[in-house]
């Protein structure tokens, strides 16, 4: 009788546990605004971003790559690790090292092989370092509006784990018409992304599941800009924004200096990922609890 007791009990344990793992489905939303200074974000109207940022973790003074060029930051960004590992040095990805230093949907993968990836985005590039099986990707020549809406419809039919979406008129304004918070035309480009961002958040809210889904939503971007470039490294081309939002995320302003690598190592840990030391990351869990 006494070991009958027993083995209900577990089994009962066991349940719990499933139980409690099928309520909590941890999912990664990360979505990056292309060369958006912090301090015009917080000069634009952006009530979507504004939602975000202050009821979850964030930082206006984070640090991307001083080679602040979009194919270094957005790297960095997605492997976790810094140009000096990665090897992308410019835009042209001559020689990615993904073999050491791979996107982290690949290291997500090696643990949760049926971890399904998305990854939508505006500039073709960044998908340089990955290769067509590693994720379900989306072709290029879009605009952020067929961005916006190929998130949209993903978000609502499909069962994803962990997206990554790009949005690109920002950096477009900055290089035609100046990156800085005094120009109307680059603050109405981010106006713009968020009222993107606003139907992006309206679809993952109508996800059939999600009241059993527990998401992790990241915003950040890979640089700034000065006149109408950027790729050095001053403070206005390497400040950047990092916007943590989900119940799992310490609310407030993050007290130590964030950087951009922190983005795949903090979405690698809301998605319950054993981050190796053999993976040598440079970047740290940021604004989790
Ligand atoms: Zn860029
Ligand atoms: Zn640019």
């Amino acid at each position: 009788m006494k070991f009958q007791f027993k083995y209900y009990s577990l089994i009962a344990l066991v349940a719990i546990v499933s139980f409690g793992q099928l309520q909590a489905q941890n999912k990664v939303l990360i979505i990056g605004i292309d060369g958006t200074r912090p301090d015009a974000l917080l000069a634009a109207r952006t009530p979507n971003l504004d939602q975000l940022w202050e009821n979850g973790a964030y930082s206006f003074k984070a640090k991307t790559d001083d080679l602040s060029w979009s194919g270094v930051c957005w790297t960095s960004m997605l492997t976790g690790v810094w140009k000096e590992k990665h090897n992308v040095y410019g835009n042209g990805y001559e020689n990615p090292n993904t073999e050491e230093y791979p996107h982290f949907f690949n290291l997500a993968r090696q643990q949760q092989p049926d971890l399904r990836t998305y990854s939508i985005i505006n500039w073709s590039p960044i998908h340089k370092i990955l290769n067509n099986n590693d994720a379900t990707v989306m072709k290029h020549k879009l605009t952020d509006g067929l961005v916006t809406k190929s998130v949209s419809k993903t978000l609502r039919n499909e069962d994803v784990d962990v997206m990554f979406v790009h949005l690109d008129n920002v950096d477009h304004a900055g290089h035609s018409t100046g990156f800085t918070p005094d120009n109307p035309k680059y603050i109405k480009a981010i106006e713009k992304s968020d009222k993107n961002i606003g139907k992006i958040l309206k679809s993952l809210k109508k996800r059939k599941n999600y009241a059993n889904e527990n998401w992790l939503i990241l915003v950040s971007t890979d640089h700034g800009g000065s006149g109408t470039n950027h790729g050095e490294a001053t403070p206005e081309h390497t400040t950047i924004f990092y916007i943590a939002s989900g119940k799992d995320v310490k609310k407030g302003e993050i007290q130590k200096q964030v950087y951009i690598t922190d983005v795949a190592v903090t979405a690698l840990k809301h998605l319950e990922i054993a981050i190796k030391d053999e993976w040598q990351l440079d970047g740290n869990v940021s604004g989790l609890k």
